[in-house]
């Protein structure tokens, strides 16, 4: 029943469209007359093969990806990403630039200094993760292979409103937790990568979109399960991938598909990060979102109490009142909202009708 369901604000695994669910449990126990449920099909069969590549034909409308790009169904997470995309893209000796704008550009980073020499020529950790930098001071290393960048960083709420043109190399960007909340020119990125679990379908799917002159010079120590070439060439088959969270994947993007498209879903989604930020910034300080305005995310919402012993009571109440999983990131404390693409309007409206009476109440 609808009215059981709560308003979750995960940072992922994160809510889905509830009519997602509902016509995936409608089609569990027999898809399609196939007689199967989509988690008992073989990857190989006819009924599978029109799921993925539905999939895939629904992304590349829905982002528009040009002909000369490789859409890839992974698994092992963004964080397999974080060792696949150097051991693809160069060799040890290659430099390459990360842009630190949060801890998951950090771990990305960190883990390229094992399979080539990355170097990190930009990074806010000093301003505690509020900014990224001014585009015209970034002075990339002579012949990297790449320019990394995390385009929304879930944990501190920072995301790239532009993106940088690399003076050297393709940029590669992590898109975990922004992938497919608003149009993206594909065509100006070399790699884009994604856990799924946020935006677009349960964990356990990683998608990668790839410029196809790249693929095809991973390191001879590459996995087998890492190489673009093998995916590629094998249209993601080349072992059993992650099938019913793929089929999930298709109904989202089905779905966003039947609300407009990505133009539809960004005008939603920043009109609920509006209405959340603005009670944040008209609180008086009671609440407080330490980010640069004009790179908050429009996805995850991190804000600390002015007071802060009441930050275990903010999420206890909250809770009481069907709007769960609002405690900030253990590494920064606070109160983080995700508020992702199925993420209603009415959740948010809640909670900021929540906010103001906690904030009277305390005040
Ligand atoms: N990158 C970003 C931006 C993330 O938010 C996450 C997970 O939350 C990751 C990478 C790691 O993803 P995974 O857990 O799928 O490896």
């Amino acid at each position: 029943h609808a009215q059981d369901r709560v308003f979750n604000f995960a940072a992922g695994p994160a809510t889905l469209p509830e009519k997602v669910l509902l016509r995936a449990q409608s089609e569990l126990y027999n898809w399609g007359g196939s007689g199967m449920s989509v988690m008992e099909m073989s990857h190989r069969g006819k009924e599978f093969l029109s799921i993925i590549q539905k999939a895939e034909s629904d992304l590349r409308t829905l982002l528009q990806i040009p002909p000369e790009y490789s859409v890839l169904f992974l698994q092992g997470g963004a964080t397999t990403q974080f060792a696949a995309v150097p051991l693809n893209l160069c060799s040890p000796d290659d430099a390459v630039d990360y842009i630190v704008t949060g801890s998951w550009g950090d771990k990305a980073a960190k883990e390229a200094q094992k399979y080539c020499k990355p170097n990190v020529i930009w990074s806010g950790k000093s301003e505690k993760y509020t900014k990224v930098p001014s585009f015209g001071d970034l002075q990339q290393n002579p012949g990297s292979r790449y320019l990394h960048i995390c385009a929304n960083e879930t944990i501190h709420g920072v995301e790239y409103k532009e993106y940088p043109v690399p003076q050297s190399g393709v940029l590669v960007a992590d898109m975990s937790s922004n992938f497919c909340s608003k149009p993206v020119d594909v065509s100006k990125f070399g790699v884009i990568y994604a856990g799924v679990q946020k935006n677009v379908g349960p964990s356990g799917v990683t998608i990668v979109i790839i410029r196809k002159d790249l693929i095809g010079n991973a390191q001879g120590l590459t996995p087998v399960m890492l190489d673009f070439k093998i995916h590629d060439d094998n249209n993601s088959l080349y072992n059993t991938p992650p099938c019913y969270g793929i089929y999930m994947c298709g109904l989202v993007f089905e779905h966003l598909l039947e609300q407009g498209g990505l133009v539809e879903v960004e005008k939603n989604n920043k009109k609920k990060a509006e209405i959340l930020y603005s009670t944040i910034d008209e609180s008086k300080g009671f609440y407080k979102c330490p980010v640069e305005k004009s790179v908050r995310s429009l996805m995850n919402v991190p804000f600390t109490l002015e007071k802060s012993e009441l930050e275990g009571e903010f999420v206890k109440e909250a809770a009481k009142e069907k709007m769960v999983q609002l405690k900030g990131h253990r590494s920064v404390g606070g109160i983080r909202a995700s508020i992702y693409n199925a993420m209603p309007l009415a959740g948010v409206e809640k909670l900021v009708a929540f906010m103001k009476d906690f904030q009277a109440k305390h005040a």
